[in-house]
């Protein structure tokens, strides 16, 4: 098996993973809203802290929903912005990169707001 290979499988079942994981906070969300007021109150604080997971579970799915594009358009290690390469090392530190370190830090500080 490649190592392209590899990491599709292990992306696939990360995204299983998450999936069930975003599943599971609907459900307890679903739940939330059957309840009295009272405990509704209580569980307010809860529910913000379940919409921080959903939305970094929902990050994280997209991400890799993207690599996973790539790696099936024959894309991955190149660089989403520039076209160029990711570079090795910095895809072993991190496979789920989609930018050249320049690009990720044109990128980081756009979303800065710099
Ligand atoms: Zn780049």
């Amino acid at each position: 098996m490649s190592d392209t290979e590899q990491l599709r499988q292990q992306l696939l079942q990360q995204l299983d993973e998450l999936r069930t994981r975003l599943e599971r906070i609907r459900q307890t969300k679903g739940q939330a809203l059957d309840k009295d007021a009272e405990e509704q109150a209580l569980e307010l604080e809860n529910s913000e802290v379940e919409d921080d997971i959903e939305a970094v579970t929902l990050a994280e799915i997209d991400q890799i929903e993207r690599v996973l594009a790539r790696i099936d358009g024959g894309e991955y290690g190149i660089c989403v912005d520039c076209g160029g390469p990711v570079g090795d090392e910095r895809l072993k530190a991190n496979p789920l990169a989609l930018r050249c370190i320049e690009c990720e830090e044109i990128w980081e500080r756009k979303q800065a707001g710099l």
